[in-house]
């Protein structure tokens, strides 16, 4: 019998050792046993390492996240004030009218997209593009770069 199992059973191996000379406090005590019945208390999770994290544009006004950085289809196109991205999906927006708008593409229905948090204009929703060669567009967003910041400094 050439087992590699030694048979020695180490008492409390699953807790980390106290350091030799220590009691554990009553501080600690109820920390522990506050931790079990308090989420906030526990631990943070383990989460994925920055770069994988989903990386933020909120509203430059108030900072209510508005969309996500992979949502973003092009970075060229054109708003009202400079550049302005085009994307799949933004959030915390409330959408305004639908609205006939000549733009540099052509005639478009779009409805405007503003903030749900203070109200600013974000950009706005391409409802339908009278051109076929631009329907690809039709339910995207435009978001104004000035109106989003970089969220946690990306
Ligand atoms: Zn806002």
């Amino acid at each position: 019998m050439s087992s590699p199992e030694t048979g020695k059973k180490l008492a409390g191996d699953r807790c980390a050792p106290e350091p030799p000379g220590t009691k554990m406090t009553t501080a600690r005590v109820l920390t522990r046993l506050t931790s079990r019945n308090n989420p906030r208390l526990l631990p943070p999770r383990v989460r994925p390492s920055p770069s994988r994290e989903r990386r933020v544009y909120s509203c430059a006004f108030c900072r209510t996240h508005a969309a996500y950085h992979d949502d973003i289809i092009s970075k060229a196109f054109q708003g009202r004030h400079g550049r302005a991205f085009l994307m799949n999906e933004v959030c915390n927006v409330t959408l305004g009218v639908h609205e006939e708008r000549l733009l540099m593409t052509g005639m478009h229905t779009v409805r405007d997209v503003f903030c749900s948090g203070c109200g600013s204009l974000m950009g706005w929703q391409y409802v339908r593009a009278h051109d076929a060669s631009q329907r690809y567009k039709e339910g995207k967003f435009i978001v104004e770069k000035a109106m989003v910041l970089h969220e946690g400094g990306w």
